[in-house]
């Protein structure tokens, strides 16, 4: 326990079918971890994989005393294991990155030199994308052009590749919602961010296991999580259908003096018009309880605390936890160390 308190870097590593890859990868993530001359750990997420993955994880923690494993009952998905990773590590700094060499290891001492200056997030965009297929890019981009669409952030060509000081670990820890995508909650949260730009590198073996389902569950989590923007297209559709039925009766009236009136054919269709709107409109005001429920189901933090100054000692740690001192009793944020 006090032992894991010295611990500068963590880094977290999903894994999912990744036998034939990962002795190498460790070879190079560690020889970059030991050039950074402070205590780490390697924390690898076995996200259910059915070849050897485990058994290499096994004897890989056998012979370095670095290397932790979490190791999952059933396949649970990327952004599920990247989070048992961030319950899981204790260093001041954390790095997640992937287990298949695209995220280069040597990258890591410029998020480090990046969170040295002060920035307690240092995520990553891909500068080149060669390694990636036609079809995965393409989608990725218009994934990404929705999100920006739905919530303002734009996320283009992040991936878990970031260093996250323990603050923002923490803080993050307490978003607990199923659907995720972490880019996205990361953004929301704050701290000072930077970002540093690689070339994304060739997986060095296997293929990618990502299926096209899992990218749209990722995309669906940043379309629909982070802003109530989509839900509200609903009621300014029934807005303006409704105001063209609404435009057209009071034209229709005005000019009935003077015996020019449409056809009964076209009445009959404005007065659908405008039942269709006023529906929407109706279930617009539906749709806005039911985002406001999900808004409080997801239940993120209120707020996020960077830290506190001034207070006594006791409260300050609290604090600095990002967890309210009321909130720390019915509410425990489980810290696995
Ligand atoms: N991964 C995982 N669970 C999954 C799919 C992938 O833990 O269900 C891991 C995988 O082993 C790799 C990382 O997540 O370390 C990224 O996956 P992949 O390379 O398949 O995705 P891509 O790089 O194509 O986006
Ligand atoms: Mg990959």
């Amino acid at each position: 326990m006090d032992e894991s308190k010295n611990i500068t870097f963590s880094f977290i590593v999903p894994l999912y079918n990744e036998q034939d890859g990962l002795e190498l990868f460790y070879d190079r993530l560690v020889a970059t971890a030991e050039a950074l001359n402070e205590p780490f750990e390697i924390i690898f997420v076995n996200d259910g994989s059915q070849d050897e993955t485990a058994v290499i994880l096994r004897r890989l923690c056998e012979l370095d005393f670095r290397v932790r494993v979490v190791d999952f009952s059933r396949n649970f998905g990327h952004q599920i294991a990247v989070t048992a990773g961030y319950d899981f590590a204790c260093g001041r700094a954390v790095i997640s990155l992937d287990g298949d060499c695209q995220h280069p290891p040597e990258v890591i001492p410029e998020l480090v030199a990046r969170w040295r200056e002060g920035f307690e997030v240092v995520y990553t965009v891909r500068r080149d994308t060669k390694g990636i297929s036609r079809i995965r890019r393409g989608t990725g981009r218009i994934m990404y052009r929705f999100i920006r669409w739905s919530s303002g952030a734009d996320l283009t060509d992040q991936a878990d590749f970031r260093l996250l000081d323990h603050k923002v670990v923490e803080a993050l820890r307490r978003t607990r919602e199923h659907a995720r995508l972490i880019r996205g909650l990361v953004r929301w949260l704050g701290f000072r961010q930077t970002s540093v730009s690689y070339v994304a590198q060739q997986r060095t073996h296997g293929k990618s296991s990502y299926s096209l389902k899992q990218l749209a569950g990722m995309s669906g989590a940043g379309f629909f999580n982070f802003s109530l923007r989509p839900l509200r297209i609903v009621p300014k559709v029934g807005g303006v259908l409704l105001t063209a039925a609404i435009v057209y009766a009071a034209a229709s009236l005005a000019l009935w003096p003077l015996g020019k009136t449409a056809s009964p054919i076209v009445h009959l269709i404005m007065a659908i018009v405008g039942l269709f709107g006023l529906q929407f409109v109706f279930l617009g005001l539906i749709g806005e309880y039911v985002g406001r429920i999900f808004e409080e189901a997801k239940a993120r933090p209120l707020y996020v605390v960077r830290e506190t100054v001034g207070f006594p000692a006791e409260t300050q740690e609290e604090a600095e936890s990002g967890v309210s001192p009321a909130r720390s009793e019915d509410n425990p944020v489980t810290i696995y160390t």
